[in-house]
């Protein structure tokens, strides 16, 4: 017999098996996976989907990224515990959590006012104390509290904005869906050297684009 509480537990566990067989192997980044209860941040009709390995519709027409490809994101970040990461693209507030428990502190930025209020309500409710969530166009990165040792875009650009490759540390590393947003887009890991850029292509994704200026409600 399956009471409410098994149910969820089965699919926690269902949850976890789903992150390692889509590669990701990482043990920290699994553990912040599984301390981080993706349920708050699906709100409503989409709520008891939470623990499919799939992206899900948010307020402001957004989406929730697939838990596999925040996992394999996270683990092409390679966050260290002393690190200061940006997010741009709070969304859900999600990744954010998820970075939360890897990183020194997460500043995360979205163009949705409403967005980053109600991921800061959850941050505040699990007592995530090292975000900071903002709002802002983060195509321009956050320049009072640059630069950052890990950058992660999780919306689409047809580059690597200016201003973020601008504002990653030397030895510092950017994540970011790179294409149009209608089209195929490959996810770039692009790591700072003392003399440049270096740029790998990860994988293919499908990313919401990054759109410039604030949204209409804020
Ligand atoms: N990381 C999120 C998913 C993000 S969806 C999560 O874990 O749930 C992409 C987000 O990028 C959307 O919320 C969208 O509003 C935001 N976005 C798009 N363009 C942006 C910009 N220029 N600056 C900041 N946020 C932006």
């Amino acid at each position: 017999m399956n009471d409410g509480a098994d149910h969820i537990a089965e699919r926690k566990m269902q949850f976890l098996f789903a992150l390692r067989s889509r590669g990701v192997t990482d043990a920290r980044v699994l553990t912040a996976m599984e301390r981080i209860d993706r349920g708050p941040f699906v709100r409503g009709y989409f709520a008891e989907r939470a623990y499919e390995d799939m992206p899900l519709p948010i307020a402001c027409g957004q989406t929730i990224s697939q838990p596999s490809v925040v996992g394999l994101m996270t683990q092409a970040l390679k966050v260290t515990p002393r690190d200061k990461v940006l997010e741009v693209g709070t969304g859900s507030g999600y990744q954010a959590a998820i970075l939360s428990q890897l990183a020194r502190r997460v500043y995360t930025v979205d163009r949705h006012r409403r967005l980053v209020r109600e991921a800061s309500e959850i941050f505040a409710a699990l007592d995530l104390t090292n975000i900071i969530a903002l709002t802002a166009d983060g195509s321009f990165g956050l320049p009072e509290q640059a630069p950052f040792d890990r950058i992660i875009v999780t919306a689409a650009a047809e580059d690597p904005p200016g201003p973020l490759l601008a504002q990653l540390k030397i030895g510092g590393i950017m994540v970011v869906p790179v294409g149009q947003s209608d089209a195929v887009q490959h996810l770039i890991r692009v790591t700072r050297h003392e003399t440049g850029y270096e740029y790998d292509e990860l994988r293919p994704v499908r990313f919401v684009p990054l759109v410039e200026g604030l949204g209409r409600d804020g």
